[in-house]
């Protein structure tokens, strides 16, 4: 019978199969060699606040252009999370980020960078302290500082996943749960969670269009999130329609296509130079 089970399991092994384990092997050993020639770059993306009528933080988006193609981070951070290289990307994503928000922001403590951590790195002990001690190296307050995680870091109740993002919010940075409202934790479970910001992901955003008008799951999120404290940001946000109806419930920034896509650095840094004016004016589109 286990024989059987066994040359069963090899007919089921498809030549779809291969292909797509060849193909992978190929992305991870690419992967490895663009790590390690510094060939991971940085996007950002802003998030207004349509009460303070300006750009208040810059989502640090990891970039992998492979020759003249571009990996989406979609599929090659969960490679990386498997072969462990997402340690080295975090990193070095960081110290970008980092070293462009010191150039660019200064002083200027309105402004604060959104950075997305997986569960792998927060299995580091020391993972708080690289980030504090990066953050110290490039003359950066961590209450500039927000670490993006998403629901699934907290499902194996891993007690120093918490002992390190407690130990960055006892710093003064802050935890935004990102994609809130696709993973399996309810509203409630919310209380329990070291996080100071909810990020709703775009799926609900997008729900939002003529005929729909009533969608009591936004206002449920976002009521709910504010009387825990919490604060709230829209992902995916591509019309003027959506906009204003985030606005409307009272949502406190926005992020997505209709104020900006991701860009390089240098896309903002003069706008940032001449006092953010032309920044601010990408909050005016909502409302
Ligand atoms: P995320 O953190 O939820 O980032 C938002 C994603 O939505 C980004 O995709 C962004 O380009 C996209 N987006 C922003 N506005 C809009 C919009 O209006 N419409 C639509 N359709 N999409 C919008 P991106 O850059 O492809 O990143 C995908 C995911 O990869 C991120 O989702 C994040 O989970 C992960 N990721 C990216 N960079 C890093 C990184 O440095 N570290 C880790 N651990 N994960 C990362
Ligand atoms: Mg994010
Ligand atoms: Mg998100
Ligand atoms: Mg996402």
């Amino acid at each position: 019978a286990a024989k059987a089970a066994g040359k069963n399991r090899f007919l089921r092994f498809h030549p779809d199969m291969m292909t797509a384990l060849v193909r992978r092997t190929d992305l991870e050993a690419g992967l490895q060699v663009s790590v390690a020639r510094s060939e991971i770059s940085v996007e950002f993306q802003p998030i207004v606040s349509p009460r303070m009528g300006q750009v208040v933080t810059f989502e640090a988006l990891a970039r992998w252009d492979r020759g003249d193609q571009r990996v989406p981070p979609g599929l090659f951070i969960p490679l990386a999370e498997r072969s462990g290289l997402i340690n080295e990307i975090g990193a070095e994503v960081m110290g970008q980020s980092l070293k462009h928000l010191a150039t660019w922001l200064g002083a200027d403590l309105s402004r604060s960078l959104s950075i997305n951590v997986s569960g792998v790195q927060l299995q580091e002990p020391d993972f708080a302290e690289q980030v504090l001690q990066l953050a110290e190296k490039y003359g950066v307050g961590p209450y500039q500082l927000v670490l993006e995680v998403t629901e699934s870091v907290f499902f194996d109740a891993d007690c120093n996943v918490i002992k390190q993002l407690s130990q960055l919010r006892a710093a003064g940075a802050r935890v935004a749960l990102d994609d809130f409202g696709t993973g399996y934790s309810s509203l409630g479970r919310l209380q329990e969670l070291p996080v100071d910001i909810l990020k709703i992901d775009r799926t609900f955003v997008s729900m939002v269009h003529t005929g729909n008008e009533r969608l009591p799951i936004l206002s449920s999120m976002i009521n709910m999130a504010h009387s825990l404290g919490l604060t709230v940001t829209a992902e995916g946000i591509e019309t003027e329609e959506q906009a204003n109806y985030l606005i409307a419930l009272e949502c406190d920034s926005l992020q997505g296509y209709l104020f900006s896509h991701p860009e390089p650095a240098g896309r903002f840094e003069q706008a940032l130079k001449t006092s953010g004016q032309a920044l601010d004016a990408l909050s005016s589109r909502a409302g």
